[in-house]
C-alpha cells in the first residue's frame, strides 16, 4: 500500500535561499528594491533614466544593470546620476540571486534609498529566479504587441506592477489595448499599471509616485522576495 506523506515544509532552493539573505541585507540598510523586467528594447533603461530625474532631490538612487555584455545601461544610469553597477552575466539570460549578492557587496548601501535592477532583456527566465528584491516591475512596449500576456503567462502572472511604455507610439501601431488588458486581467487579476511614454513623458507621473512611496514595513514578514 502507498502512503502519501504529505509534504509540509517549503523546500528553498539554493537560488531562494540567497535571495532571502540579498533580501535581509537589503531590509537592514533600509534600502527598498524593483526588479524591473522586460523584453529587449522596451524601455527598461530608459525608464530608469526618467526614474532617477524624476526622483532627484528625493531620493537616493542605485542601479545595478544585467546584460549578456557591454556596460551601456549602467554607464547611462551614471549619467543619469545614480551610483550604477553593471553585471555581465557572461551568456546567461537572466539575473540570479548569486549574482545580485556579488553586486550588492560593491555597494555602499548606507547611501542609498531605492534600488533598480535592470534584469537581461527576456520575458521568460527572469521570473523564475527570485533575486531578492522587494517588488517586481514587468515593462511592456506597444510596438512589442498586444498578444505578449497571452504568450507570455508565467512573467505576467508573477509581477507586482506593469509599466505599458511607448503609449505615444499608439496611433501608428496596430495595438488593441482592451484585448492586452483583459490578457493581463486573467493572469493578475487587479495589477497595477502605469502606461506611460518614456519619449514624451506623458504617464510618468504617477509610476514615479508609486516608486517614490515604496518602503520597506517594519513588521512585515508577508511579501516575499522577488
Ligand atoms: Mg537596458
Ligand atoms: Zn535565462
Amino acid at each position: 500500500m502507498i502512503q502519501r506523506i504529505p509534504v509540509v515544509e517549503k523546500i528553498l532552493s539554493a537560488n531562494d535561499r540567497l535571495a532571502e539573505h540579498n533580501r535581509t541585507k537589503l531590509d537592514s540598510a533600509g534600502v527598498f528594491s524593483y526588479n524591473l523586467m522586460a523584453s529587449p528594447g522596451a524601455g527598461k533603461t530608459s525608464l530608469i533614466e526618467r526614474t532617477i530625474a524624476g526622483l532627484a532631490g528625493r531620493s537616493r538612487v542605485a542601479v545595478i544593470d544585467g546584460d549578456i555584455a557591454t556596460s551601456i545601461d549602467a554607464d547611462r544610469a551614471r549619467a543619469a546620476g545614480a551610483i550604477a553597477v553593471q553585471i555581465n552575466t557572461g551568456g546567461e539570460c537572466h539575473l540570479d540571486a548569486v549574482m545580485l549578492q556579488s553586486a550588492l557587496d560593491t555597494l555602499d548601501l548606507n547611501s542609498v534609498d531605492l534600488l533598480i535592477v535592470e534584469n537581461v532583456g527576456n520575458l521568460i527566465c527572469p521570473a523564475s529566479f527570485k533575486l531578492g528584491t522587494h517588488t517586481s516591475v514587468l515593462i511592456a512596449s506597444v510596438p512589442e504587441g498586444d498578444d505578449k500576456p497571452y504568450k507570455y503567462p508565467g512573467m505576467y502572472r508573477g509581477v507586482d506592477a506593469l509599466v505599458i511604455n511607448k503609449v505615444d507610439l499608439l496611433p501608428y501601431v496596430e495595438f488593441d489595448m482592451e484585448y492586452f488588458r483583459r490578457g493581463v486581467e486573467i493572469l493578475n487579476p487587479g495589477l497595477v499599471t502605469f502606461p506611460l511614454s518614456c519619449r514624451t513623458g506623458e504617464g510618468l507621473e504617477a509610476w514615479l509616485e508609486w516608486v517614490a512611496a515604496g518602503r520597506i514595513e517594519e513588521m512585515s514578514a508577508e511579501g516575499s522576495p522577488t
